[in-house]
């Protein structure tokens, strides 16, 4: 199995780390015809803009949407999950490219700036009944996006709970967001659909390798068999 990194900018060289600790070769990825000799795609975080205008001067997008479209399971985290959004709002959005094929909205600065990064335990199940371990995942939060509406082929894995008046503040429309009846409201942090999985905050900087084990069987389930072409050999 061979894992590829999107390595414009941002955290690739920490997921490919965790996948080193799990025995997987992860490969970064800079290239269109790169993506033909990988099973999966972690699109990593970093800055979403910076990386849209990187994966255009490469002529990226048009093979990154056909590896989703054939069914390659593509992880985003962070501004990977802005980049596989179907839409995106938000500050300083203007009008960046997005590759898509996720049903959802995303706010991408939805939690504030740099310096309103933080940490949380989440909720999360569905991963620990798949992964084992606890049903928490402390969840690291950068400049994090959040997720303000889904489509109904999208599994929701995790929500964390947002103050009222970030709620209701003017440049957000969270209409058909989950109400909470301890905490208030909540917005979504993690997806699943078919083969996109995306969270809003960072797995790869932490010690718990559930996310990564959980993309790796969704990378396995698909099978070697999906793998495009073994002829042109990826650069690591
Ligand atoms: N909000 C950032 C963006 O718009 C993403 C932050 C991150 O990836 N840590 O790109």
């Amino acid at each position: 199995m061979v894992v590829g990194v999107l390595a414009l900018q941002g955290s690739f060289n920490e997921h490919i780390a965790v996948l080193k600790r799990l025995g997987v070769k992860g490969v970064e990825v800079r290239k269109a015809e790169q993506l033909q000799n990988v099973n999966s795609l972690i699109i990593p975080g970093g800055e979403s803009t910076t990386m849209a205008k990187l994966a255009e001067y490469h002529n990226l997008f048009p093979a990154l949407r056909e590896f989703v479209k054939m069914g390659k399971p593509v992880w985003g985290t962070c501004a990977g999950l802005i980049f596989l959004a179907d839409r995106a709002t938000g500050q300083k959005t203007g009008g960046q490219e997005l590759v898509g094929g996720l049903d959802c909205t995303v706010h991408r600065n939805f939690f504030g700036s740099q310096i309103q990064s933080f940490e949380a335990d989440l909720s999360v199940p569905d991963i620990a009944a798949k992964e084992g371990g606890p049903p928490i995942f402390r969840g690291v939060f950068i400049r994090a996006p959040a997720i303000l509406d889904v489509g109904p082929g999208v599994e929701v894995l995790a929500n964390i709970p947002v103050s009222s008046d970030k709620y209701a503040s003017s440049d957000l429309s969270l209409q058909g967001q989950k109400e909470n009846s301890d905490s208030g409201k909540e917005v979504i942090v993690a997806v699943r659909q078919g083969n996109l999985l995306a969270t809003a905050f960072h797995p790869e900087l932490t010690a718990d390798n559930r996310w990564h084990t959980y993309f790796l069987k969704m990378t396995s389930d698909v099978g070697e068999g999906a793998l495009a072409s073994v002829s042109t050999p990826v650069d690591d």
